[in-house]
This record gives structure tokens, sequence and C-alpha cells, in this order.
């Protein structure tokens, strides 16, 4: 793993310099687990990267921290300093980045989720430095993953999907959301995640709320329950998948005409993926079979969000992202149709831009899932 982030190091130290940015300032998420393989916790202690346009790279952890930071093995790639109880870690930091720049930084980006107070500390200590955000060099490089990133993308759809596959044996009439959400929970476990990041089951009225999670609602014969559940693999990548299921006994009436129309729409928004098109075109295509069937109104959300070390991250597919698609660029396709008071419906795949087009990385069947029939 070692040469994958020295490149990705590299990278973003050109890409810094390029942009003006003399140093980066990366406390613990899924930017510095990106950049040195560290999925460090984020405490009251500093833990921080400091990384200079220059391609100098330093890890600042607290003294009790530095096992965990060893045993991760960024120490491979970085050097890894340290602070004590008593030391100032932010004074610390920023006199790394000047000795590795020669000269105090001008701009200093931090990152998109440090802290408030962290920022304002560096900011007290760096006065003069603009501050600006280090996800305008690291999101153009994020998006864009490489074969192992989506090879570990695919691993977590195959984890998800398999646990799609067993909701026949928990979701019955006469049980609970809340129960029916704690065996799925238990699955995404079993199946290989080693985190649950959540579990959305949503029946009759609650599947009109598109992040309802769960609830003490029973579930009758006939509902439709929207299952969109989503985990954390032990290498950091994240899975998300939205099937839609009846409960037993029929599907109201109007239910199955729209889902038959979100099942287009889903399918037409797959097939306009493909390098060069833009992200709010993904939109489009979902939104416009739903609103020629007359639902438009009822499709409450984006089609989609990025993943990968995070859940939602960049490109969003929404209308006003006129970014282009490029190859190794994962996301989400998840059009929905809420109608309120009655019932809901979503259907979710992550989805890879190939060289030519697409890749679902969520493979189960889309159709609707009528349970017990
Ligand atoms: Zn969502
Ligand atoms: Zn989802
Ligand atoms: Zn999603």
């Amino acid at each position: 793993m070692t040469s994958i982030h020295s490149e990705r190091l590299a990278a973003s130290a050109a890409a810094a310099k390029s942009a003006g940015i003399d140093a980066m300032l990366i406390t613990p998420g899924a930017d510095l687990r990106y950049l040195i393989g560290y999925d460090a916790l984020p405490l009251e202690r500093l833990t921080c990267l400091i990384l200079t346009a220059n391609g100098e790279a330093t890890l600042l952890v607290p003294l009790l921290e530095q096992p965990a930071a060893a045993a991760s093995g960024a120490g491979n790639t970085v050097t890894i300093a340290t602070h004590g109880e008593t030391d100032n870690a932010f004074a610390m930091a920023t006199q790394i980045a000047t000795d590795a720049l020669g000269a105090t930084p001008d701009t200093v980006a931090v990152a998109d989720r440090m802290w408030a107070e962290q920022v304002l500390r560096f900011r007290e200590l760096l006065p003069r430095a603009e501050q600006t955000t280090a996800g305008t060099v690291l999101r153009p490089i994020r998006m864009r993953k490489r074969p192992d990133e989506v090879d570990a993308l695919r691993r977590a759809g195959q984890a998800i999907d398999r646990v799609h596959q067993r909701v026949g044996e928990w979701l019955r009439p006469g049980r609970t959301e809340a129960e029916v959400g704690r065996d799925i929970a238990d699955a995404i476990l079993a199946e290989g995640h080693t985190a649950v990041n959540f579990v959305i089951v949503g029946s009759g009225p609650n599947g009109a709320s598109p992040h309802h999670a769960l609830s003490d609602r029973v579930i009758d014969e006939g509902d439709p329950v929207v299952i969109d559940i989503g985990g954390t693999m032990a290498d950091g990548y994240c899975s998300d998948c939205t099937r839609t299921y009846i409960a037993g006994g029929a599907a109201p009436a109007d239910f199955a005409d729209y889902y038959a129309v979100l099942l287009e729409a889903q399918q037409a928004s797959c097939n306009s993926v493909r390098p060069g098109v833009t992200a709010q075109s993904v939109d489009a295509a979902a939104r416009d079979v739903i609103a020629a069937a007359g639902y438009g109104e009822l499709f409450i959300h984006r089609t989609g969000h990025g993943i990968g070390l995070e859940e939602h991250e960049d490109p969003y597919i929404v209308a006003g992202n006129d970014i282009e698609l490029a190859p190794g660029m994962c996301f989400s396709i998840e059009p929905g149709i809420y109608s309120t008071g009655r019932h809901g419906a979503r259907i979710e795949d992550i989805v890879v831009v190939t060289e030519d087009g697409v890749e679902r990385l969520d493979t189960i069947d889309r159709e609707l899932v009528v349970l017990g029939a």
C-alpha cells in the first residue's frame, strides 16, 4: 500500500502547488485515510498531516496515539512526529510547515471536515496566511477512483447485495421496522462489513420520507417497504443500495404503476452514463422519465451522490452540476417517488464510469420484490 500512498501524496502536493497553496493541514477523516492509510480517531488532541507544496509530509500525533499511527503503516510514507500533553501542538504543526517550506506559509488549506476550533487556532497562529479548504485540491483526485478502489467498491456492493437477497428472512407483516432493521444490521456485518452506516426500513407512509430510519410501526400486509442500507468494509470503502419490497399480499394499485415508471427512470439514468456527459444530465435522464409520467413533483431529491471512503462525496448527480463524468468516478443512481402520507419507492445502485460507458456495482434484481407471495 505504501507506493499508492506515496503517489497520492505526490499528486496532492503537485495539485496544491498549482493551486497556489503552500501547505495542507489534514486532520482525521477520509482525506487523511486516503492520503496515508491512517484511520485516525477524531479527538480533541490534535492529529494532523502537514503536507507542503514541495512534497514534504509529516504526521503530527499525540504521543499516546503514536502506536496506533505506527500500526497503520503511515510511517512508511511520512515522518511521524509526536506532541506531549503540555506541548502546543498547533504551534508545532505550523512550525513543521514553516521548516518544510523555509518560510511561513502564505496560503494554507485545511481539511474540509476540520473542527472549527482547530481552524481558528491555526488562523491565530498564522494570522497573515490565507485559509482555504483542502477539498479544492483533493476532491478532483479522490473523485477518480483507480482500479483497486473500484474493486473495493465492487466488493462492498456485493456484500450489501447479499444482505438484500436475504431480506425475505426478516421482512414480514406483524413485525416492526425496528425489529427488521436489527436483523438487517446484523446481516450487514455478517456479510462482510466492519461497520453499519445506516439502515432505513420505510414501511407504508414512512417510505415517503427518503431519510426515514426505523420506527416501531408494525408492518402491514401489502405495505410497500423501502429498504436502503449501507456499511463500511475493513478497507474503508462504503456500500449503499436500495430496493423496494412488498411485505406479503398485493401492492396498492397506483403503487405498481409508479414503480414501473421508477424502474424505467433508473434504467434510463444508468444508460446515460459515459465519459464526457455531465452529472446534471444523468439527473435529468431519470427526472425526465418521472416527470413525463406525471410524478415529477414527487421526486424530491437529487438522483445520486459520489461514494468511496465516504458514504456521500463528490460528484453529486444533481441539476446545476455541470462537471463532466470521467472514468473511475463512482456514484449512486437512486431516483425515488414519494407519495406523502401513503407510500414511496426508491431504486438505488452504485455505478462506476468506465472507459466507454458504465458498470453497475450493485447487480441484484431491480423488479419490485413481492415477499411471501
Ligand atoms: Zn440519502
Ligand atoms: Zn442509499
Ligand atoms: Zn445513496
